[in-house]
């Protein structure tokens, strides 16, 4: 027996469920990956430098993770095929080429995914190929954990709940993916092609690799710095000064690390009592809980709010709106732990996430505008950028969502400052120029007197904008806004 194992978003060579099942039943085994042109091309399209090369973060990261693995597979004399096409041409014609009986793959739960599987396993039954995948980015799908009554949970309280009972010590045990000698076999020469370049493909190195380094290895040595703190994580991970949270996203995103792993760790903290690990499992169980929202509700990749008469709202529009948006995306909104947010999450891809929470509230409920717009922004900025969790905490933060916070609790986005960077110290990473704004005054520029902004050498306006709303009309104007929608019981 042969086998394709094709990799999408599980680039990693331990625990990988259609790995493990590719090496338990075939002598030989290969691995491939394409570059699809229908994801890459819109971003190609969207933006690029001056030499005609776009820098995008995540292609990069998924690039040298990609040499990771060849580099693990050829010292066991396989090797990575890679390819930048559409990947219903490529997979058959490799799968042919190779001869192999069965192509493995693991379960992608996003619609147009899940469309372009069906086109390939229709394709590959044609020359008589099979198609076999796994459950691998989830603990739990879409049907797995329900009410008593059999129906899917829109709550997430009962469904943690409910997820944590319904928990094996098997839904969480390790795939063995250890190979033979001989097994990841040599890639035959007719399929033999140099990595395809970054460039080659239109995009440039980012640098991202200083920062965020890709690959499983890296991606265990996060988790191993995270968990010397996990125990204070219900704590810090409201801070975004400080290192409170994990900062896994991004290998978790595109499965450099399992989740099954993760889950083991948190879980076996928990039962020795650790809050911070309660806290993290239950923010792991969030991310489960969102792909099985979006698996039950598919059309919310149409872009439609949970609760329909969310879909009533009339959000500010014409150049007005473009222009608090503009304000919004570069940061320069006025607010200043905003304005910091913006800045972290444009130099780096990141953003905290109780600063996603804070600037999403802002969006939708300060300016007026569609939570769509913010969506798209992040879906095109964040490293860690999945669908259903950033529709969820848009959906959650605009309150369209299910279980989403009731539209008439709005943040208050310099209490908000007040209580989660009291120091400033965020706000001073993000903003030098408010570097010397006591840690009182840093909140709210606007207003301090104008002693301390010109010993701080703030001219308001010039260095550092004027609000560009006033947070309580805001307040009043959202109240209006959404009384098109029911009051939440
Ligand atoms: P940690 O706090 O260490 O959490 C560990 C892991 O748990 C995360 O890596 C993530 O996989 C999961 N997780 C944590 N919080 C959530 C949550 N609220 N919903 C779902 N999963 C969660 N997360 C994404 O992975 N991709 C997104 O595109 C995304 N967009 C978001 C958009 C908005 C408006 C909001 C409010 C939240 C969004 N989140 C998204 C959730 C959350 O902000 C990030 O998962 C988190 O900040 C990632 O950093 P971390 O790994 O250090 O988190």
């Amino acid at each position: 027996q042969k086998a394709l194992v094709w990799l999408r978003r599980d680039l990693r060579l331990y625990d990988q469920a259609a790995l493990h099942h590719a090496l338990k039943n075939s002598a030989q085994v290969w691995l491939a990956f394409i570059f699809d042109t229908d994801i890459l091309t819109p971003l190609l399209e969207s933006e690029s430098t001056q030499d005609g090369l776009t820098p995008d973060r995540r292609v990069d990261f998924i690039w040298q993770g990609l040499e990771l693995i060849d580099a693990e597979l050829r010292s066991q004399g396989g090797g990575l095929i890679v390819r930048f096409g559409k990947p219903i041409e490529h997979i058959p014609l490799i799968a042919q080429e190779l001869g192999v009986e069965t192509v493995f793959t693991n379960r992608d739960y996003e619609p147009s995914a899940i469309a372009r599987d069906a086109k390939v396993q229709a394709a590959l039954a044609k020359l008589g190929i099979g198609f076999e995948d796994f459950k691998d980015q989830v603990i739990f799908e879409k049907k797995e954990v329900l009410t008593n009554s059999q129906t899917v949970f829109s709550v997430f309280t009962p469904y943690k709940n409910n997820w944590l009972k319904r928990l094996q010590t098997s839904d969480i045990a390790a795939n063995d993916c250890e190979a033979k000698p001989g097994q990841f076999a040599a890639i035959p020469k007719k399929l033999e092609m140099p990595f395809p370049s970054l460039e080659s493909m239109g995009f440039c190195p980012t640098g991202i690799e200083a920062y965020l380094p890709a690959g499983s290895e890296a991606g265990q040595q996060f988790l191993e710095d995270f968990l010397t703190r996990i125990d204070q994580y219900q704590i810090g991970r409201n801070f975004p000064a400080i290192k409170g949270v994990s900062y896994l996203s991004a290998h978790l995103r595109f499965g450099m690390l399992s989740i099954r792993g993760l889950v083991r760790e948190a879980h076996r903290r928990m039962l020795a009592g650790s809050m911070g690990a309660t806290t993290w499992l239950s923010e792991l169980i969030w991310r489960d809980f969102y792909f099985m929202i979006m698996a039950n509700h598919p059309r919310l990749a149409d872009g439609v709010a949970f609760k329909p008469d969310y879909d009533n709202i009339q959000w500010e529009a014409g150049p007005h709106a473009k222009k608090l948006f503009k304000a919004w995306c570069e940061g320069k909104t006025g607010y200043p732990l905003v304005d910091a947010a913006m800045h972290q999450l444009n130099q780096s891809g990141y953003m905290h996430n109780r600063l996603r929470m804070v600037v999403a509230s802002f969006l939708t409920k300060d300016l007026g505008i569609d939570w769509r717009w913010g969506e798209t922004y992040f879906a095109k900025h964040l490293n860690d950028f999945e669908f259903s969790s950033n529709n969820g905490g848009w959906q959650w933060a605009s309150s369209s969502g299910c279980d989403a916070q009731p539209y008439f609790r709005i943040f208050n986005p310099v209490t908000q400052s007040e209580k989660f960077d009291p120091d400033g110290k965020f706000i001073r990473r993000y903003l030098p120029q408010l570097e010397k704004l006591s840690k009182k005054s840093i909140h709210a520029p606007w207003e301090v007197g104008h002693i301390e902004l010109e010993a701080a050498g703030i001219v308001l306006g010039r260095d550092y904008p004027l609000p560009i709303v006033n947070h309580d009309e805001a307040r009043k104007n959202t109240l209006v806004r959404y009384s098109v929608v029911k009051k939440p019981a």
